[in-house]
Formats: structure tokens, C-alpha cells, sequence
């Protein structure tokens, strides 16, 4: 019975909360690195937009205000990851706050001498454990199209995210049955191992350096090198785009570059 209420309340919402047609197109537009995407992959992701809309809000901060085009282009990039696989990888938390500019997190921590530290960098994006996701929206517009910005920030955060869904950011997200975590954890430390050693030789790299940082932070890098540039991924560390396209269940390689005709 459960089951047929959830259907139920699926179907409502998709009727009640539809994204209309114009406000759908431009924020398409807005995000070309789907323009290789089948229709029907479009037509789920929309749906699917829609019921992320209906479960989180978005909140703008310090007067930001989030435009209903601001909504939809995080709801279809927050989306992108969990196409295949479930909206409950975002469970837990409920709320995406927007900033008008870059900010400066509020949390402190203390070391093991007990000194509380706080961190005055101004940051782009933040995923919080069981808690929100940040954005600064012109961070968010200026990383939308991949060819010119390199990095797309939503679904850096969101990858966070869904690394977070069993504990701590570590670069392990929780792996459906079948997948195994020795190979998962195997694979990414020796793409890691590789992917550090070339950074401390300068070398020019492709993928921005910042994944350097942890493996956390590698996980999402390279999560946002397999939606928007699959291809790099698949030349630069091929093992890790084969368990990426297990994992997330999308092999986004294999898309035709103009399978997707723009109405
Ligand atoms: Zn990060």
C-alpha cells in the first residue's frame, strides 16, 4: 500500500509542481554539456527536477533572492548524478542556501591543543555533513558551461553529497550490491596516487589540481569530468570512468555528441 501512496504522491507532484516549458528550455541552454543527452534522458531528468523541487528547498542568503531559472539550474545539475539512481542519496538533509556572492562559512573547529579556529577563506560552494548545501550563485552560473569554466560546481557539492550519505566526505560513496568497496577503494587510491605525484611535478594537467586536495575532493573533481567532459575521463584514468559508470549507473562516454536535437 505504501508503495501505491509514494506512486500517488510521484504523480501529484509531477502534475502540481511542472516545470513549464519556456522556464525548462532556458535553463537547458544555460547548461550545454547536456546537449548530447537523449530525449528521454532529458524527459526523466526533467521529472525528476521536479521532485527535487518539491523535497528541498532553495534559499537565497544575505538578500540574495533565487529566481525560479536559478531553481531549475540547480534542481537539473543536482539531478544529473542521480538519474539512475534514486533521490534518496540526497536523504537527510533539506535545504540548498544561495549566496549572491562567494562566503565565508560560519563553522569553527578546534585542534587537539583545544584552539578554536575559524575559517576566513571565502569559498565557492560547500556541502555540510546532514546539513545544507551552499552555493554563490555567480559561481554557479559562471560554471555552468563547462567548455569555458572547466569545473561545474553543483555537481561538485552534490557529489559531496552522495559521498556523505555513509559518514564523513572520504571519497567512498555507499556502492549498491554488487559493486565491490576493495576494488572501488583500490582503483581511486591508485588514480589518486598517480594523479598527486603528477601535480607535485607541475605538470600541466587537464584536470584541475585541486583534486590533489583528498580523496574526497578527488571523487568529486573527477565526478564532475565524468558528467560534463566524459571523454577526459576516459583518456586520463579509465579505470576510474568504469567504476563511475558502474556506480553511477550512466555511461555518459557513449552519448552521441548531437543525439539531442534542441527544440
Ligand atoms: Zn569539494
Amino acid at each position: 500500500m505504501f508503495e501505491s501512496i509514494r506512486k500517488w504522491r510521484r504523480e501529484r507532484v509531477l502534475k502540481v509542481a511542472a516545470i513549464p516549458d519556456p522556464l525548462w528550455q532556458e535553463a537547458l541552454e544555460a547548461l550545454p554539456f547536456l546537449d548530447p543527452w537523449t530525449d528521454a534522458e532529458i524527459a526523466r531528468l526533467r521529472d525528476l527536477a521536479v521532485l527535487f523541487l518539491d523535497a528541498k528547498s532553495i534559499i537565497g542568503a544575505q538578500g540574495h533572492e533565487v529566481t525560479p531559472l536559478q531553481r531549475v539550474v540547480i534542481a537539473v545539475q543536482a539531478c544529473v548524478l542521480v538519474l539512475n539512481l534514486d533521490l534518496a542519496y540526497y536523504d537527510g538533509w533539506e535545504s540548498v542556501v544561495v549566496y549572491p556572492d562567494e562566503f565565508v562559512p560560519g563553522w569553527e573547529w578546534e585542534d587537539e591543543a583545544g584552539v578554536v579556529h575559524r575559517n576566513e577563506e571565502p569559498m565557492a560552494g560547500e556541502a555540510m555533513l546532514r546539513g545544507p548545501v551552499v552555493l554563490s550563485w555567480p559561481d554557479v552560473a559562471a560554471s555552468a558551461d563547462w567548455d569555458t569554466a572547466g569545473m561545474n560546481l553543483v555537481i561538485h557539492e552534490f557529489a559531496h553529497k552522495i559521498d556523505m550519505q555513509n559518514a564523513e566526505a572520504n571519497g567512498c560513496p555507499p556502492l549498491p550490491a554488487g559493486m565491490s568497496v576493495p576494488a572501488w577503494r583500490a582503483t581511486m587510491a591508485a588514480a589518486y596516487a598517480d594523479f598527486c605525484a603528477r601535480v607535485d611535478r607541475d605538470e600541466e594537467l587537464a584536470i584541475d589540481p585541486y583534486a590533489a586536495e583528498t580523496p574526497a575532493e578527488f571523487f568529486a573533481v573527477l565526478s564532475e569530468v565524468f558528467f560534463a567532459d566524459p571523454a577526459l575521463l576516459v583518456d586520463e584514468y579509465p579505470d576510474v570512468y568504469a567504476q563511475f559508470a558502474r556506480f553511477y549507473r550512466q555511461d555518459p562516454a557513449a552519448r552521441a555528441p548531437s543525439a539531442r536535437e534542441r527544440g
